[in-house]
């Protein structure tokens, strides 16, 4: 339409083009700021022990304190950190913050403490060849145990091969637990499971069962069982889930029925005052 207007219709299409690189680079910058000025917050939900709802671990959610938009979701600006790259210093904040978090509160609550922090990562990250000894330093720092650090990432991310499954595997090495986040909802096969070694799958709450609706969830615990690897069902939302998902077998879920993410203050307010 804008060609065939003629010229005029060219220079609007052209100043289109340019205001859509002007807000790229105006969100770049508003994302620097953001990260320099630390408005960036963690809050963590419980990961839980079927049957019975005990907490065995937390994952941390970013979230954005926007000076005017107010708290904003990863939803809202994990993509632009992508395409801009600077989810890779981005990234590594999260990761030194849910470390150092995880660690006060072993320090603080003891066995009440949440036995694992999971912490999502993105595919420049791993792809990154410093990444698995930033993460070596940042526990190392915290005086966190590998064992204690679960590293999230998707199906498309596993996919990513080269670099990424070296750095997969000196994780591991580490003694950090890889999850395979969202299961079921990316571009895998479910080969993936035998080629990329992980010690944990998520199954998608897209797959969460209902009254005659549960065979995913039931061939994904099977799978996760045969494989020797753990099996958490995210997005559990009612009492009537948490039952069918115990009945059938697993042991970890997470969830709004179980808990919301909420800030560290808060999770555990009343023990630790
Ligand atoms: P995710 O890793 O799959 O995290 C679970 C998401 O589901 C969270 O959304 C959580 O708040 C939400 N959720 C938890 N329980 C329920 C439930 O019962 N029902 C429903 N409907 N939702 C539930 P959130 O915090 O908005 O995060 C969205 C995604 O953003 C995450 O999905 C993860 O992929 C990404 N993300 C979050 N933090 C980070 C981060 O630090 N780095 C990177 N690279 N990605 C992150
Ligand atoms: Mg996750
Ligand atoms: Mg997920
Ligand atoms: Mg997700």
């Amino acid at each position: 339409e804008a060609k065939a207007r003629g010229d005029g219709g060219q220079q609007r299409y052209v100043a289109g083009m340019e205001s859509r690189s002007a807000e790229r680079t105006r969100r770049d910058a508003e994302l620097r700021r953001a990260l320099a000025d630390e408005q960036f917050v963690l809050h963590y939900q419980p990961v839980v022990a079927l049957p019975g709802g005990d907490l065995a671990g937390v994952e941390a959610l970013v979230r954005w304190q926007h000076p005017e938009r107010g708290l904003l979701a990863p939803g809202e600006f994990i993509a632009a950190a992508e395409d801009t790259g600077l989810i890779v210093p981005l990234g590594r904040w999260v990761l030194r913050a849910a470390v150092r978090q995880a660690a006060a509160w072993r320090a603080g609550l003891g066995a009440g403490a949440p036995r694992t922090v999971s912490v999502n990562a993105s595919p420049q990250q791993l792809q990154n060849p410093e990444f698995a000894a930033e993460v070596a330093a940042a526990l190392d720092e915290a005086g966190l145990p590998p064992t204690c650090l679960t590293l999230e990432i998707t199906e498309s991310t596993a996919l990513g091969g080269g670099a990424t499954w070296t750095t997969l595997a000196a994780l591991r090495e580490l003694g950090v637990r890889v999850a395979l986040d969202d299961f079921g909802t990316g571009a895998s096969t479910l080969s993936l499971l035998v080629d990329c070694p992980v010690d944990q799958v998520k199954l998608d709450r897209s797959f969460v069962p209902g009254p005659g609706r549960d065979a995913i969830a039931r061939a994904v615990l099977q799978l996760t069982q045969a494989m020797g690897v753990e099996a958490v069902a995210e997005g559990v939302e009612t009492a009537e889930q948490a039952e069918l998902l115990t009945a059938m077998g697993y042991r970890r879920a997470q969830g709004y029925h179980f808990a919301r993410p909420a800030p560290a203050e808060d999770l555990f307010a009343h023990r630790v005052g």
